[in-house]
């Protein structure tokens, strides 16, 4: 019989799985002991996270009033502002420069989100 927690680290990436773990702490407080349906959460595309590999993980954590709560995830662009030229650059890769002057004086707008947006509960 293997041991479940070494067999865990080699099955699932560590990354994912945290997350998976925290939405579940998260969602229990949210539930309050309601059956939960459905969890939507969006993810920003700057977390790196693989939305199927995450999914997995949930059906891994997942348990007691979760048990049968199925995972969504909404990936949200990564897009950033330029203090340069003020322009708007949505990203294609991780890489932190303004596509219209080349600055890399640039904030993030939207990328690096993880929220847990809603939970739909047995009975609402
Ligand atoms: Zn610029």
């Amino acid at each position: 019989m293997p041991c479940p927690s070494h067999n865990l680290c080699l099955t699932f990436p560590m990354h994912e799985l945290a997350l998976a773990r925290s939405i579940e702490r998260i969602v229990l407080r949210a539930a309050g002991g309601r059956v939960v349906k459905q969890v939507n959460v969006d993810v920003g595309a700057l977390r790196q996270v693989v939305a199927p590999t995450l999914i997995n993980c949930w059906s891994f954590v997942r348990s007691g009033n979760l048990g049968s709560a199925e995972l969504s995830v909404n990936l949200i662009p990564a897009v950033i502002s330029c203090k340069a030229c003020l322009s708007k650059t949505r990203l294609q890769s991780p890489a932190l420069y303004c596509g219209t002057c080349g600055s890399r004086e640039v904030a993030v707008t939207s990328g690096d989100e993880f929220v847990v947006a809603s939970i739909d509960v047995e009975g609402a």
